[in-house]
């Protein structure tokens, strides 16, 4: 006899922290500050997502400040993104407030390293970031934050107050299960290389950001 249930969906093992480490970290204005740095088992797009814990977070809603991975930004202080001062100020934040980074591996809006590069060589053409995602292929914003609810719960933290000036993120993660109780608004980090990136984030993907008028030039 064949088994009555054979399009039985295989139960995923529910996302647990793997590993617990001290992660003392410099910031960049020189202070030190402690972090615990947590890996997951089970998390469902089986990437290598970490957390990293500051302080005694809130235990009512904990700062929360997801930051998708971004090499050019985080690691080489790019000009054309704001990843990199983003991150600055969360740590930053987090160092004082106490609090959770969820540092997420979506490069490029989830299209990979290489794939961003490929789009800045269109931007270099006069594509803006999301029209560059869309002529290689790829959605305008292919990141989903499914790992980042999964990692929270497994961290024991379902209420959040969440550092976010992009709604997509908050929607996703009440939708998720996670209940966001409080958005607070990360700076605005402007410049003349990334004016235009941050002007294309605004207009594609219901960012809310003040950024300089810029409606008397070009
Ligand atoms: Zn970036």
């Amino acid at each position: 006899m064949t088994a009555p249930c054979a399009h039985v969906i295989p139960l995923k093992d529910t996302p647990s922290v793997r590993t617990v480490a001290q992660l003392p970290i410099h910031l960049a204005d020189g202070r030190e500050a402690s972090s615990t740095i947590y890996s997951f088992h089970g998390l469902s797009d089986a990437k290598e997502h970490v957390a990293l814990r500051f302080g005694n977070p809130d235990s009512e809603a904990p700062l929360v400040r997801l930051h998708s991975e971004c090499m050019t930004g985080d690691v080489f202080g790019s000009a054309r993104c704001d990843c990199g001062p983003q991150l600055q100020e969360s740590l930053h934040r987090l160092h004082e407030d106490g609090g959770y980074l969820l540092y997420m591996r979506q490069e490029g809006r989830g299209i990979g390293l290489y794939r961003k590069l490929d789009a800045y060589r269109l931007q270099e053409q006069g594509h803006d970031t999301f029209a560059a995602n869309r002529a290689l292929g790829h959605g305008e914003d292919e990141r989903d934050y499914a790992a980042a609810a999964e990692m929270l719960k497994a961290l024991g933290v379902t209420r959040i107050t969440l550092i976010t000036n992009n709604h997509d993120k908050c929607t996703q993660l009440q939708a998720l299960g996670i209940d966001v109780v409080a958005v607070e608004p990360t700076g605005v980090f402007s410049g003349e290389h990334n004016l235009r990136y941050l002007e294309a984030k605004v207009r594609h993907s219901r960012h809310t950001l003040a950024l300089p008028d810029t409606s008397q030039e070009n």
